[in-house]
C-alpha cells in the first residue's frame, strides 16, 4: 500500500494546542513526497534517515499528538512512541532518543541486526527529530562553506573556478546551486539519473550530461567564460574522478556528498544501479568491502587533485574514514570542512537557524524574511542570502527559511516571529529549530568536532548537556541522536524545536531556548581554548564559572 502524507495547512487545529500541532505537522512534513527522499519507506534523507520506525509507529505518534494535553510529554524511542507522562507546561511536549547504542555495540552490523529485529531506526539528524525542511536546509550552510572557500583561495568569488563533487541526494543536491550562487561552475557526479532529474526539477541543478566528454566540454567552457553553471554527470564517482584526473581536466575545488557514511548507501564500481538494493540487502559484508575499496579509489583521485594544488575537503560524510578502511592510507591528508572553514562561526554560537510556516502560505515566510532584514540591517551576508533565497528557492513541503545566526541574535528573531504571530502579521504559528550540525550540539570527531584545539573531539558530554539545557529551558521538542551525518559509532548530537504560537508563555520559552542553545556553542569553544569564543562570551555576557573569581 502506498501512503501519501502531507502536513495540514491553515489555522484549523487537529491537536489540542499549537505546540503539539506543530510537532504533528512537522512529522507529517518530513514525509511529504516533496520533502522526503523515499517517503513510502519513511526515509527522509541521508541514506536511511527515518521520521518514524514504521507506519504503525507513525500512526500511533500522530494519534497521540492529537490527544496530548498541554502538561503531558510523549516519549519516542527510535521512531516508536513508547509512553506518555504527566509533566508540566514548560516541559517539552515530545522527548526523542534515536539510534543510540552503548559504545562497544555502536557499529553498523550491530545496528542493522537490531533494526532488522524492529528494535531501532536510523534517525540521521533532522529526519527523526522532525525538522527537515528539504534541500534548502543544507543549501545555506553549503553556500556559506563555498563562500568561505572563495574568500580563502579565490579572491571572494568562485567565478572562473570549477568545483568537482558527487552526490545529488537530499543534502548533496544543494551543492550545484551553492556553487552557482557563488558565481562558479560545478560538475556533480551522480549514479542515479532520477536523483539528478529531481534536482533539475527543483532548480538546484542546471543541466544533466550522460556523456563524460560532453560534460567536460560544457563545464570547461563555462569556467573559461567565468559563467555560473552546474552540470550533473551520470556515473559512478569512483570511476569518474580517476578518469577526470587522468584526463588532466583543470579543477579548482574538490569535495563529495555521496552517502559515504553508510557503506551500503555508496554504490561500488562495477555494481549496476538496479542491483544495488538487492545486493546490499543480501550480502552486506561483501558489499561493504567493495564500497570501501571504491571509496579508497575515489579518495585516491581526490588526493591526486590535492597534489596538483586544488582546494580539497571532506564535506562531512565520513568518506575519508571509509576510504581509509578500504586501504587508502593518505585519506586524512585533506581536512574536513569544519576545521577548514566553519569553526570560527561556531565560536560565536553561529549555526543553522531555521523556521517553517505552519500556515503553509509562502506569504508568511516572505513576511519573516522582511522581518529578518529589519532586525539585522548591518548583516550584509544575511541580506545577500535572504534576498537570493527569496528569489531562487522552490519550497518543498511547508514553506521554510534557513539562515545562520549566532549567540545574541537567534532569540531576537524568535521573539519577533512570536510577536508577528500574536499580532496577526503571520497567519499561523511558526516552528523554529535547527540542524543538529550546530555549534554546541554535537560531538563528531570526523566532522563538527574534528581537530578541536584541546583534543576534545570525542567528548560527548556537550550534546547531552545541550539536550538537557534545552529541555530545562522550555523547547517544544528535544532529541538526542547517535550516528547522524557520519554514521554509527562516530557522532552523538542533539536537536531542539520551539513553536512560536504567539502566546506570552511561548515568548518566555523562546527567549531562554534561543539564548541557551547557541550559548552551548560559545561555552563549548571557550572550554576548548578558542580565543574568539572567549571574546564573544565576554562581550555578550555568557557566564563561564571557571573564569569568574
Ligand atoms: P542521500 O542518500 O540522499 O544521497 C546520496 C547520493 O549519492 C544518492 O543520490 C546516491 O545515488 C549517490 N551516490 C551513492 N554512491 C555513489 C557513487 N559511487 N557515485 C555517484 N553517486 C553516488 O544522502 P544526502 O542526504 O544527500 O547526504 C549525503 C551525505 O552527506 C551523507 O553522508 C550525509 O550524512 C552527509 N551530510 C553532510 C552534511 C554537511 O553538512 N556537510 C549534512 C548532512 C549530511
Amino acid at each position: 500500500m502506498t501512503r501519501t502524507v502531507r502536513a495540514a495547512r491553515g489555522t484549523q487545529l487537529t491537536a489540542k494546542n499549537w505546540q503539539t500541532e506543530g510537532a504533528l505537522r512537522m512529522l507529517q512534513n518530513n514525509l511529504d513526497p516533496e520533502v522526503a527522499e523515499r517517503p513510502q519507506d519513511l526515509v527522509v534523507y541521508g541514506g536511511t534517515g527515518k521520521a518514524a520506525r514504521n507506519w504503525a509507529s507513525f500512526d500511533a505518534i500522530s494519534r497521540t499528538l492529537t490527544t496530548l494535553e498541554a502538561d503531558e510529554t510523549l516519549l519516542v524511542q527510535s521512531g516508536k512512541p513508547v509512553g506518555v507522562f504527566r509533566t508540566h507546561e514548560w516541559a517539552p511536549r515530545v522527548l526523542i532518543a534515536n539510534s543510540n547504542l552503548v559504545g562497544d555495540w555502536a557499529t553498523w552490523p550491530e545496528f542493522r541486526r537490531l533494526e532488522s529485529l524492529g528494535l531501532t531506526m536510523y534517525g540521521q539528524m533532522t529526519a527523526g527529530s522532525w525538522i527537515y525542511i528539504g534541500t534548502q536546509g543544507i543549501l545555506q550552510g553549503t553556500y556559506e562553506t563555498f563562500a568561505a572557500v572563495a574568500d580563502k583561495r579565490f579572491g571572494g568569488t568562485l567565478a572562473g573556478t570549477l568545483t568537482l563533487t558527487a552526490g545529488l541526494g537530499g543534502m548533496g543536491g544543494a551543492q550545484p546551486l551553492a556553487v552557482t550562487m557563488n558565481g562558479g561552475v560545478a560538475l556533480v557526479v551522480e549514479c542515479d539519473p532520477a536523483r539528478a532529474e529531481r534536482r533539475v526539477h527543483d532548480r538546484y541543478l542546471d543541466e544533466i550530461a550522460t556523456d563524460f566528454d560532453d560534460a567536460v566540454r560544457r563545464v570547461s567552457k563555462a569556467r573559461t567564460e567565468r559563467k555560473a553553471l552546474s552540470v550533473g554527470l551520470i556515473g559512478n564517482a569512483s570511476e569518474v574522478l580517476p578518469r577526470l584526473l587522468a584526463a588532466g581536466v583543470e579543477i579548482d575545488i574538490v569535495t563529495d556528498q555521496t552517502s559515504a557514511h553508510d557503506p551500503l548507501a555508496y554504490l561500488p564500481r562495477g555494481v549496476a544501479l538496479e542491483d544495488w538494493a538487492d545486493y546490499a540487502a543480501k550480502k552486506p559484508d561483501e558489499f561493504t568491502d567493495r564500497s570501501r575499496e571504491s571509496m579508497a579509489e575515489h579518495v585516491d583521485a581526490m588526493l591526486g587533485f590535492l597534489d596538483r594544488g586544488a582546494e580539497v575537503f571532506d564535506y562531512g560524510n565520513s568518506l575519508r574514514g571509509e576510504a581509509k578502511l578500504g586501504g587508502c592510507e593518505r585519506a586524512f591528508d585533506f581536512p574536513g570542512f569544519v576545521p577548514a572553514y566553519i569553526r570560527p562561526l561556531f565560536c560565536e554560537g553561529k549555526g543553522p537557524f531555521r523556521w517553517a510556516a505552519l500556515s503553509g502560505d509562502p506569504a508568511d515566510i516572505a513576511a519573516t524574511d522582511r522581518a529578518m532584514l529589519e532586525l539585522f540591517p548591518e548583516n550584509e551576508s544575511l541580506r545577500r542570502w535572504i534576498t537570493m533565497a527569496g528569489e531562487r528557492i522552490a519550497y518543498q513541503g511547508l514553506p521554510a527559511r534557513i539562515c545562520w545566526l549566532g549567540y545574541g541574535e537567534r532569540h531576537l528573531a524568535g521573539l519577533r516571529f512570536n510577536e508577528m504571530v500574536a499580532n496577526g502579521e503571520l497567519q499561523a504559528p511558526v516552528v523554529i529549530g535547527r540542524d543538529h550540525l550546530d555549534s554546541g550540539s554535537v560531538a563528531s570527531p570526523y566532522r563538527e568536532t574534528e581537530a578541536m584545539a584541546d583534543g576534545s573531539d570525542a567528548i560527548a558530554d556537550w550534546p547531552l548537556l545541550n539536550a538537557l539545557v534545552n529541555t530545562a529551558s522550555g523547547a517544544s521538542w528535544v532529541s538526542i541522536h547517535h550516528g547522524g551525518g557520519v554514521g554509527m559509532g562516530r557522532s552523538i548530537h542533539a536537536g531542539q524545536v520551539c513553536v512560536a504560537d504567539g502566546t506570552a508563555l511561548a515568548g518566555q520559552k523562546i527567549e531562554r531556548v534561543l539564548t541557551n542553545d547557541p550559548g552551548m556553542g560559545v561555552i563549548r569553544h571557550v572550554d576548548a581554548g578558542y580565543e574568539r569564543a572567549g571574546a564573544v562570551a565576554e562581550q555578550r555576557g555568557v557566564r563561564i564559572p571557571m573564569q569568574e573569581n
